[in-house]
């Protein structure tokens, strides 16, 4: 089943649009990938499903509803998280207090914000022994821990990850790719937004964007076949 529908959507800045009537699905249970290169469109895509830029047309469907103009927090209580693109964590305030921030909607759980907290711990043992670091002084990979881990911490339904990746070593990357799986197990359903074709062994689905279009669609056994030189190079 679907849990997330973009049928024909057309979104820009000013006068220019960016994404080209873009359409596809993501269903519940799998971790999409969404590649493409700089400037494609990626971010503006996984932005406008957070709600933080509004399409000029086209609709965005989430667990059966049209998100229409719900504002961005009332998208995360629904069940939607966005991990940024950059990490954007707060320098000043520790591991935890970052984590505990990421649970503010749940914030009147105490049970559900715990229990997020330990699942997270789990995911990311570094983070866990690093709790009380404040997160401006943690490595660039364990930033990106727990940038996923805040998105992760208002339990949501829908995980948006934008470029992991960016500036990590490939093991680094790797352990946060990895970490996609348990997520999925665990009922949350992952779109990955990257350059990095290294991502896409991980993947249930493949998405390739171009110039603001779709250029191909795969699934399963599909997406360990692509042609990147053709598909993604446009070789
Ligand atoms: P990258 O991998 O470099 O992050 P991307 O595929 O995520 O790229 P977007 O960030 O969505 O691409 O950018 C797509 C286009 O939209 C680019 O040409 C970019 O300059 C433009 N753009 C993005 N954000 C804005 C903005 N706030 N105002 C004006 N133009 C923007």
């Amino acid at each position: 089943m679907s849990l997330l529908q973009l049928e024909d959507l057309v979104v820009g800045y000013g006068a220019f649009p960016v994404l080209h009537g873009v359409s596809f699905t993501v269903d519940e249970g799998e971790v999409c990938v969404l590649l493409g290169l700089n400037g494609a469109g990626k971010t503006t895509t996984v932005a406008t499903i957070a709600g933080l830029v509004r399409p000029w047309s086209g609709s965005v469907r989430f667990a059966g509803g049209e998100l229409g103009h719900k504002s961005p927090s009332a998208r995360v209580a629904s069940g939607i998280s966005l991990c940024p693109e950059g990490r954007r964590v707060f320098p000043g305030l520790t591991v935890q207090q970052n984590l505990k921030l990421g649970g503010w909607t749940r914030r009147k759980h105490s049970g559900i914000v715990r229990d997020q907290l330990a699942l997270v711990f789990d995911y990311f043992p570094r983070l866990a022994e690093r709790s009380g670091q404040l997160a401006g002084t943690l490595s660039g990979g364990e930033q990106q821990m727990l940038a996923v881990g805040r998105a992760l911490m208002s339990r949501p339904s829908l995980l948006l990850i934008d470029e992991a990746s960016l500036g990590l070593s490939p093991t680094v990357a790797r352990v946060v790719w990895e970490v996609t799986h348990r997520i999925k197990a665990d009922g949350t359903t992952v779109l990955m937004v990257e350059q990095n074709a290294g991502a896409l062994p991980y993947a249930d689905k493949a998405l390739i964007m171009e110039k603001g279009t779709l250029t191909y669609t795969g699934v399963g056994e599909q997406v360990q076949q692509i042609d990147l030189r053709e598909a993604y190079l446009g070789a």
